[in-house]
Order: structure tokens, then C-alpha cells, then sequence
């Protein structure tokens, strides 16, 4: 049954093959018995799935079920989910119950899936390897030693060894798609603007979206549909209307232009990873796409650009946690100032403390127009840089990440070489481009992933090519071994 993906589950449950009850309680057991070994989930709503549940197999018996009733799926925990538990993977929000819905959730809900529970990351999605969670790290099903990659490590590892069929992420700067890659899932993060980002904790602002882990570009595509579109409690979503992704998954490529930046495929890139991606590009050959060099010149200064505006974004989001309204207070405080600050150096990690840090002296007075000014101009050079390679090709691809999953440990102690981790996805959220990484083979037994990007809001074309390439390869159908 875990095999199976959202299609073939929601296949078997409008077959009457299983009812939503026996489907859910399958999962929970799945996680129950695997989630030890991979701490993947913060919290598992047992009661709450159970109760779901039973009310799909009404809707069953009603004739009311839609194509997603009963589809298992769960949340990052930065999803605000009512009633529920929803800490960010911080000490802050270890006490926080969200009083509402995030628009995603709700969307979802509507839709009619069950979230059995609430997946580990990165301490407020700063990070790289999910190392930085209040709630001790997350394992990678592929090697229990290595990082699934971060911060929505816990969605992709749940989604890796098949506890659940798909789960959310957010991807500021690479969450979702470095994660995937290291895991071997399918993950896309959308247009900035796609998704409401309206309930879900915020990182920074400007780059954070939404997307989703899962097995297939297929089920990406199912569930984006439901997710995307208008939000009037998110100003910058896009007033049009989102299509249905599915539609366009069987697009012949032939004739397709793919581009191929030379800077994503320096010199120093792992030949093993290269190879990887070769036979890949290769297989999209075959299919009729055509292979083109493009440049993209400013992109390498993504990751130097991008530590300067997310933390000055996080600075400012993450001063309402004063220990006042919501969240972490410290004990026995003596004044006001007293309790602002320890609250915050009790509840807060060394990660957010150090961004929050870099995020306040970049925008300070005669920093600002040094760092975050200087930084911003980056922005847009990479920005037009993508807008003019997209009058050439239909597509990017790119190596989503320039290693495989790599050791616990081995980079928590090197922030600039735990950043570079992302060196190939930050310019995508720089630029709020789409983007989807999938798996694209192994080297020593660790997955390689391939990112492809879309020109703005053309998340179609990035799914329909995604999915050609599922279509003849089975990478994306491989399970580690402990988890079959
Ligand atoms: N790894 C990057 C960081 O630490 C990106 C995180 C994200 O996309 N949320 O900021």
C-alpha cells in the first residue's frame, strides 16, 4: 500500500479497495513503527486523522467524495494547523497552539486529504540539513548517519521511506527542493505568488513559498491544483487563476527547449553528480528535447546575495517574538527589557540568533545602503539574467544540489560551506521563479537530484517535463532498503 502513489491510493479508494480508515490507520502505523528511527515527525494527530477519516468514508458512502478524500498527507510544522501544536521546530513555539488554519491547510482540508501529523525542519526553515530543529535532527532513510537536507528535511524523510504518500514544504531559498534531492522525492516549489504563504511562520518574506514533497511530479501536480491560486488574506498572491497541472503532464517534449547555465556546471562540479545529470539530459534527448548552453552571469552571486537579505527579512519577522503575546516567556523576569531578552536568548537557537544578528547590522543606518542596498541590485541582475535566458528556452536544468546527502555533523560547525548547499537553488527564490527537483539516479547508493526551472508562473511546463521524464525512467520509484 505505501508504494503506492496519491493517483494509485486515490485509485483504491474510490475502487472501494480500502476504506479512508483502513488507509489512515496504515500510515500511522507506518509512522509509529519508522518515525523513531527517522524523528521526521514532531507531532502525529493520531485522534484528530482517525476522526477525519471516518468522516471520508461518510462522504464515500454519500456519494460526495472528491478525487482526494482520504489521501493521507502532513504539514511542515510551520503550517499554522487549528488546535494543533505548530512550533516551527523552536524552543519559541514549543507552547504555541495555532488558533487557525493556514490558507494551504485549509485548502487541502477542502479538498479533502487527512494530515496525520506535523513534520520536523530547520528551527524557523533556516538551515540546510534539518540539524538546526529544537527537536534534534532528522535522519536520511537512505543512510540513518547522513542529513535529509533542510529545512523541510522531516516532510521529505516521512516522504522518502513512504510514512506518507506527500506532505508540504516551504522553500525559501532551497527547502524544498535540496531536501528532495537528497532523499530521492519530487519536489516543486512554485512562483513566488502561486500560493498563499497567509499562516504559514515566516522566514522571509519576499522569497518564502510554498510547495509540496512527493513521490511523483503526478501527485505534485494533483495537489498543487488544490493548493494554488487567490488569497485575499495574501496580498501578493496572483489575482489569476491557477490551472489544473494535470492537464499538461502528457505533453509530448519533442522540440522542447531546455537551457543548460554553464555556471551551474563548473569545473569543480562532482563528476559523479555530472554523470548523473548527463544521462538524464540524455533521456530528455530522446524524448525531442533540445539541449542548449545558456549563461547566466550574475547567478553564482546568489548565495552572497541571499545571506544578506534573508536574514534582514527574518530580523524584522522574527521581532514579534518578544515573549509577550505568544510563545517562549523566560521565568521570574525583573523588568520589561528582562523579559525581552532572555526570552529571546532562551528560546531562540544559535542559527536564528546568528542571522537575526547579520539581518539587524545589514539594515542598520549606514550598513544598509553597503550591504542590503548592494544586495538588492544583486537581485535584479539575477532576475534579468533569468528573464533574458527564458526568450531562448522553455526550461532550466540544473544539478539541484552540488553534493549528495552528507554526513550528520560534518557541516554544522562550517556555515559557509553548509550554505553552499543551495548554491544552485537561491538564485530560483532571488529571481520567484518555479522550480522542481526530481530524482535523476544515485552515486554510491545516495540519490541525485535534477532541478528543473520554469519561466514565471509556468509551473505546467516544468510538471509536464518532470513527469515525461518519471514516465521512462524509475529512479523516483526506488526505496531504501529499510523502509520497503
Ligand atoms: N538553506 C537555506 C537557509 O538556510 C534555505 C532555507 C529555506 O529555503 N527555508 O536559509
Amino acid at each position: 500500500m505505501h508504494r503506492k502513489t496519491i493517483t494509485e491510493l486515490a485509485e483504491a479508494l474510490h475502487q472501494k479497495e480500502c476504506s479512508c480508515l483502513e488507509l489512515t490507520r496504515y500510515f500511522l502505523d507506518r509512522i509509529n513503527r519508522y518515525n523513531p528511527a527517522l524523528n521526521a515527525f514532531i507531532t502525529i494527530t493520531e485522534k484528530e486523522a482517525l476522526e477525519a477519516a471516518q468522516e471520508a468514508d461518510r462522504a464515500f458512502q454519500q456519494g460526495t467524495a472528491k478525487k482526494l478524500t482520504g489521501i493521507p498527507i502532513a504539514h511542515k510544522d510551520l503550517f499554522c494547523t487549528k488546535g494543533v501544536k505548530t512550533s516551527c521546530a523552536s524552543k519559541m513555539l514549543d507552547n504555541f497552539i495555532a488558533p487557525y488554519d493556514a490558507t494551504v491547510v485549509s485548502k487541502l482540508n477542502h479538498a479533502g486529504t487527512i494530515s496525520l501529523g506535523k513534520t520536523n525542519m530547520d528551527e524557523f526553515a533556516m538551515g540546510a540539513s534539518n540539524e538546526n530543529s529544537f527537536y534534534g535532527p532528522v535522519k536520511n532513510p537512505w543512510d540513518l548517519t547522513r542529513v535529509p537536507g533542510g529545512s523541510s528535511g522531516g516532510s521529505a524523510a516521512a516522504v522518502a521511506a513512504h510514512l506518507i504518500p506527500a506532505a508540504t514544504g516551504t522553500d525559501t531559498g532551497g527547502s524544498i527542493r535540496q531536501p528532495a534531492a537528497l532523499t530521492n522525492t519530487t519536489g516543486i516549489k512554485p512562483t513566488y505568488g502561486r500560493v498563499s504563504r497567509f499562516g504559514i511562520i515566516a522566514f522571509a518574506s519576499s522569497l518564502d513559498q510554498a510547495g509540496l514533497l512527493t513521490q511523483t511530479a503526478e501527485d505534485a501536480a494533483l495537489l498543487l491544483t488544490e493548493m494554488a491560486g487567490f488569497d485575499s488574506y495574501d496580498s501578493t498572491t496572483v489575482e489569476e487563476a491557477a490551472p489544473d497541472f494535470t492537464k499538461t503532464l502528457n505533453n509530448s517534449i519533442h522540440g522542447l527547449k531546455i537551457g543548460l547555465p554553464q555556471e551551474c556546471f563548473p569545473e569543480h562540479l562532482d563528476p559523479k553528480i555530472k554523470t548523473v545529470i548527463d544521462q538524464a539530459l540524455r533521456q530528455l534527448e530522446s524524448q525531442g528535447a533540445i539541449i542548449q548552453e545558456i549563461k547566466l552571469p550574475h547567478v553564482m552571486m546568489g548565495i552572497p546575495a541571499y545571506y544578506i537579505i534573508a536574514p534582514a527579512e527574518c530580523s524584522s519577522n522574527l521581532a514579534r517574538y518578544d515573549g509577550i503575546r505568544y510563545g517562549y516567556r523566560c521565568k521570574g523576569p525583573v523588568d520589561l527589557q528582562d523579559l525581552y531578552e532572555r526570552s529571546r536568548a532562551e528560546a531562540f537557537g544559535d542559527e536564528v540568533k546568528h542571522r537575526i544578528l547579520i539581518g539587524t547590522y545589514v539594515l542598520s543606518s549606514g550598513y544598509y545602503d553597503a550591504y542590503y542596498i548592494q544586495a538588492q541590485k544583486i537581485r535584479r541582475l539575477i532576475k534579468n539574467d533569468f528573464v533574458k535566458a527564458f526568450q531562448s528556452v522553455d526550461a532550466i536544468l540544473t544539478p539541484t544540489s552540488p553534493t549528495t546527502a552528507f554526513k550528520l555533523g560534518s557541516k554544522s560547525k562550517d556555515r559557509v560551506n553548509m550554505y553552499t548547499s543551495d548554491i544552485f537553488t537561491v538564485p530560483v527564490n532571488l529571481a520567484g521563479l518555479p522550480s522542481i527537483s526530481i530524482p535523476a539516479g544515485f552515486v554510491d547508493q545516495l540519490p541525485v537530484g535534477l532541478q528543473l526551472i520554469g519561466n514565471y508562473f509556468d509551473e505546467s511546463r516544468i510538471l509536464n517535463v518532470a513527469h515525461r521524464f518519471q514516465q521512462a525512467t524509475d529512479w523516483h520509484r526506488q526505496i531504501p532498503k529499510n523502509f520497503e
